[in-house]
């Protein structure tokens, strides 16, 4: 008869990449530990960090203080953090604080059942040991009808954009073999699953430094000639790097989504410059501008930095431009924040709060009104809805979303659930639009025997 197991509570911070490396751990945990939703009954508690910005660590650190009370009501759940927060401060949280059981690093994820095992014997434990090469992936298995999956193909970055820690938590840029990748998504898909998201920092440099140097572009040609994927994305794409074989891809792949995410960071030449992020304004722009020819209904979406050190009125003013010559359909913005050992944190002039508080009011400002009229242009259109879940509004409602990243709330049955649906788009909201089942689908490209469709391009 085969013993109880014990149950691992995780909770992630932080980007799809964490939300991968967590999967990864409930997987590696899955011979002693079956997750729970529930704290109050687990044997393992795993905070997986994120230190891209001093918010986000904040939260850790807030989140840490509080569990003080709960390892004395419950002294025998170990308490472990990962990620980047681990990777950055090691042994010091452990001083910090005596509730921690385990710290472990990025790269530690893949050696998590031992450290837990030493954990679980009174030992405190601390692994932030960065390797090179990829490391070692268990073979996944998914449930039947899973819908959506994260694949990491590559991880660390070799940039060292100036504001960025990841190059210091995450190290050295490595590749994963395109063969694992492609038996990974193959076992998706051979489990029922529709729609998968390549992950990396820079996915766009895949393959350097491979004894079999596939560019990425050919790792996409390869997935998506796997009988019954319905959708590939990825993230994230730095614009440096985005070739014109990459872009073409958008116009030739039947299963790539219409949707790229290109973080600009800034619209001034100048910042950008100080940043380091290899490109100018003007690059930046020409590359969107192939895009949209490429494939006309491209949606956009990327990430911008206000207030970076030394950037003056007239520079804000170049991203606000910027901003609305790409016409983004979705953005995320924030205010700059100094991270440890990067270069930005060591540039005289930071910008006052209060200052990066107003640019980033005007900034969002702009952008939610360009992404409400992108909404707004795809009203009246019918289109493919990968249904993903009930919606936060209302229980009657589904959610899901296009193929090119929008979120869509219409009325359904619940055995819509997992499936790709027709609807007819018929209100734009903010963050969301509204549809209708049509009724008359079109033929959807997972169905075999129909055309391969595009939906925008
Ligand atoms: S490309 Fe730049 S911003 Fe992105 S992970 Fe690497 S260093 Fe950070």
């Amino acid at each position: 008869m085969s013993r109880p197991k014990k149950k691992v509570y995780i909770k992630t911070f932080g980007c799809q990449m964490n939300v991968a490396d967590s999967e990864q751990m409930a997987l590696l945990l899955a011979e002693d530990y079956a997750p729970t939703e529930r704290v109050e009954e687990a044997d393992l508690y795993l905070i997986n960090t994120c230190a891209i910005r001093r918010k986000a660590e904040e939260k850790v650190r807030s989140l840490l203080g509080s569990l003080l009370a709960v390892k004395q009501r419950r002294p025998q759940m170990l308490i472990g953090v990962g990620g980047c927060v681990a990777q950055q401060e090691g042994e010091r949280l452990l001083t910090a604080a005596p509730h921690l059981d385990l710290i472990f690093g990025t790269q530690g994820v893949y050696r998590l059942p031992e450290m837990v095992r030493r954990a679980a014997s009174g030992q405190r434990v601390v692994d932030t040991g960065l390797t090179l090469g990829f490391p070692a992936q268990s073979r996944r298995h998914w449930r039947q009808g899973a819908v959506k999956t994260l694949v990491t193909i590559m991880q660390g970055c070799d940039n060292f954009c100036a504001f960025c820690v990841v190059p210091y938590v995450r190290g050295r840029e490595v590749s994963r073999l395109p063969g694992e990748i492609v038996m990974e998504v193959a076992d998706f898909l051979a489990a029922g699953g529709k729609e998968v998201t390549l992950l990396g920092q820079n996915v766009n440099s895949y393959g350097r430094g491979l004894a079999d140097a596939v560019s990425f572009p050919e790792l996409l040609r390869r997935i998506d000639a796997l009988p019954g994927l319905a959708r590939l994305r990825f993230a994230t794409s730095h614009p440096r790097d985005l070739s014109p074989e990459l872009t073409a891809a958008f116009g030739e792949l039947p299963s790539l989504c219409e949707h790229l995410h290109l973080p600009v960071q800034s619209g001034s030449d100048r910042i950008l410059q100080a940043m380091n992020r290899g490109y100018t304004r003007r690059e930046y722009l020409k590359k969107v501008a192939e895009l949209r020819r490429v494939c006309p209904g491209i949606s956009l979406s990327t990430d911008i930095i206000v207030g970076f050190p030394g950037e003056t009125e007239a520079d804000f003013q170049d991203t606000l431009e910027l901003a609305q010559e790409a016409a983004y359909d979705q953005a995320f913005s924030f205010k700059y924040s100094p991270r440890p050992q990067t270069k930005a944190a060591t540039l005289p002039d930071r910008v006052p709060g209060e200052v990066q508080g107003e640019r980033l009011t005007r900034l969002q400002n702009l952008l939610n009104e360009l992404t409400l009229k992108a909404h707004r242009r795809l009203v009246g259109q019918v289109a493919e809805v990968l249904v993903d879940g009930v919606s936060k509004r209302s229980p009657e409602e589904l959610s899901g979303r296009l193929r090119t990243n929008q979120v869509v709330n219409f009325t359904g049955s619940r055995e819509l659930l997992g499936r790709l649906v027709t609807v007819e788009l018929t209100e734009a909201h903010p963050h969301s639009l509204k549809g209708a089942q049509a009724e008359d689908p079109l033929p959807l490209a997972v169905d075999p025997q129909a055309p391969q469709r595009r939906a925008t391009c």
